[in-house]
């Protein structure tokens, strides 16, 4: 049909794919991929399950050597193009893994609005935002962070829990009855973090998965 043509020229126009790795700026050779060759040996991408109490979730690896390097950029120097491509990368993988096709809401993990001042971007929301670009889901951006907690990587593991207790809320809750819903994060490590979200999307009666660019070593 010439609509559908006409949408997928817009959507050219409108989402261009890139002429260059969106990590090392080396031109793309036509690879399919946000990023090229090069970049994914580097940083070890491999689509993983593992799981969550009774959740599933997946990650590309595990939160060391170069991935972790990669994330440490992102968070603290800016790497907006870096997030947007392993955004893109998350969107292919997720489109291929037949345990999430019943998903309704991908749900990035909020940052506390000061800390999103500070840094100009929540990047669990740049994943998700790009996720959708190849993989047609909803955002769901009615989950709150209540508390401005210290950052999870400076605490031991039961201070990790007692800094998220009440940290998150969800605006509109009965949009979450009866879906499924996929939390989007960079990094899983302890799984605190899922756990408080996942509980309390639980409560208001979804079901949860989640996704992450890595997981802490298990
Ligand atoms: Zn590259």
């Amino acid at each position: 049909m010439w609509w559908q043509e006409l949408s997928k020229e817009l959507s050219r126009l409108l989402f261009p794919s890139p002429q260059f790795c969106l990590i090392c700026r080396r031109y793309l050779q036509d690879e399919g991929l946000p990023i090229c060759g090069h970049c994914v040996i580097e940083y070890g991408f491999n689509w993983k399950c593992f799981t969550s109490g009774d959740d599933l979730c997946f990650s590309f690896g595990l939160f060391q050597g170069r991935l972790k390097e990669l994330l440490h950029v992102i968070k603290y120097q800016g790497g907006f193009d870096a997030c947007r491509a392993l955004g893109l990368l998350l969107g292919l993988a997720i489109r291929e893994e037949s345990r999430l096709q019943d998903a309704n809401y991908l749900l990035p993990v909020p940052l506390h609005s000061e800390r999103l001042a500070k840094r100009g971007f929540n990047q669990a929301e740049v994943l998700a935002d790009n996720i959708i670009k190849i993989w047609k889901r909803k955002v769901f951006r009615k989950a709150v962070r209540i508390k401005n907690t210290v950052p999870q990587s400076d605490l031991s593991f039961k201070q990790r829990i007692r800094n998220l207790d009440g940290a998150f809320w969800i605006v509109e809750p009965t949009l979450l009855n009866g879906k499924h819903v996929i939390i989007i994060d960079d990094i899983y490590t302890t799984g605190t973090t899922y756990r408080q979200l996942s509980r309390l999307i639980k409560s208001f009666g979804g079901r949860t998965s989640g996704v992450f660019v890595c997981s802490g070593p298990r």
